[in-house]
């Protein structure tokens, strides 16, 4: 049979452009679709011609070459074409043009009911869940054993997931003759549908099973047993392979996914590994230097408060933070120091305060003095 011009196919002029063809084809792939025209070999002939001719025309290259050498160009072994001359699977294509083009996703969808390819036996692969799970911040730093109990679908112990009552069984579905799909109008489409009888399965059960209303599957509160490694943060996920909602029909279970929440601390701020504490430091220590007890998550440390330790100094603890959740030793512990001035002094603690900084020079406070230099230029100059 002599090649059909792939223009005349598509219905478009030589001069055609790249809209007007993609339109062209979108129009007929829909009316030739065999998924709307079942059993009807000449239309599945028709359909994949136009694919291919569309293929050919949509693509500029392709385009020119069969402007120059007609539909040889792409016959099996001809120059430049791939092994076999092949061209993509119509399905492709049409899937292309409706699934990926611009604006043409819901239409894909429309098309289909959203439900294209249908597992002949019917399985389904339970769902993953998601289980939100707070813990104390001393659970995410060291790690630590608990029991959530979760609720979720498992397969019906009475029936085996079968969902037929014990004794009965399933027989052929009157609705689509057993084929699970029937014929329905979307819009002004006609199209194939998943039997809503039968749920596209073909077979309905004669007796609903009693313990799961012939879901297969009941739901339970199951209680697990998590390990929370050391180092997790809010946000950590832990993944606990195959206790999700159980398959039907012998799908596979989905997973369990643990999401960490840490609540806040009282004393730590936890940035990564490190962790940081906002510490008073009394003004003596600060001006004098000491040894003060510090917090860690371990417990009481002391520290070394540097002789003349200015307001909001970091100071390190250095390996007193969280573990690397990954191994690969701990974050640090910075004690960021708040020189706190003392308050509500009695009238001796006054004068003796006052005889003190009657003692002191500007040399004891250099930033004052530095500042007051900076100062006074710019008045100096601003006058
Ligand atoms: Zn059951
Ligand atoms: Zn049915």
């Amino acid at each position: 049979m002599a090649k059909q011009d792939y223009y005349e196919l598509l219905g478009v002029a030589r001069t055609a452009s790249a809209d007007e063809i993609k339109k062209a084809y979108r129009k007929l792939a829909i009316k030739y679709h065999p998924d709307k025209n079942p059993g009807d070999k000449a239309a599945e002939e028709k359909f994949k011609d136009i694919s291919q001719a569309y293929e050919v025309l949509s693509d500029p290259d392709k385009r020119a070459r069969y402007d120059q050498f007609g539909p040889d160009a792409f016959a099996p072994g001809a120059g430049g074409g791939r092994p076999g001359g092949g061209f993509q699977d119509p399905f492709d294509i049409f899937s292309q043009v409706f699934g990926g083009g611009a604006g043409g996703g819901s239409i894909f969808e429309e098309f289909f009911g959203g439900g294209r390819r249908q597992n002949p036996n019917g399985a389904m692969d339970g769902a993953d869940l998601r289980y939100d799970l707070e813990i104390d911040f001393e659970d995410a730093v060291y790690g630590a054993d608990t029991k959530i109990t979760i609720p979720r679908l498992t397969t019906c112990d009475s029936c085996g997931g079968s969902g037929c009552e014990p004794g009965s069984g399933k027989s052929r579905c009157v609705r689509c003759g057993g084929t699970g799909q029937v014929t329905a109008t979307n819009g002004f489409f006609s199209v194939r549908q998943a039997c809503p009888a039968c749920r596209g399965t073909g077979e309905v059960i004669d007796k609903p099973c009693r313990k799961c209303r012939g879901e297969g599957r009941v739901r339970i509160e199951k209680t697990l047993q998590l390990h929370i490694p050391p180092g997790v943060d809010t946000g950590s996920r832990l993944r606990v392979s195959g206790e999700g909602e159980s398959g039907r029909r012998g799908g596979a279970p989905g997973d369990l996914y643990v999401v960490i929440h840490v609540r806040p601390h009282a004393v730590f701020v936890r940035e990564g590994n490190d962790l940081l504490c906002e510490m008073p430091v009394p003004f003596m220590t600060a001006a004098l230097g000491g040894i003060v007890v510090v917090p860690t998550i371990a417990g009481p440390a002391k520290m070394k408060v540097p002789e003349g330790t200015q307001n909001g100094t970091l100071l390190r603890l250095k390996g007193k933070g969280v573990p690397a959740l990954r191994g690969g030793g701990r974050g640090d512990l910075h004690i960021r120091v708040q020189v706190e001035v003392p308050t509500r002094l009695s009238a001796e603690q006054r004068d003796l305060l006052g005889k003190f900084e009657k003692s002191l020079t500007s040399a004891n406070y250099p930033k004052r003095r530095q500042f007051e230099e900076k100062a006074s230029n710019f008045l100096k100059e601003s006058k």
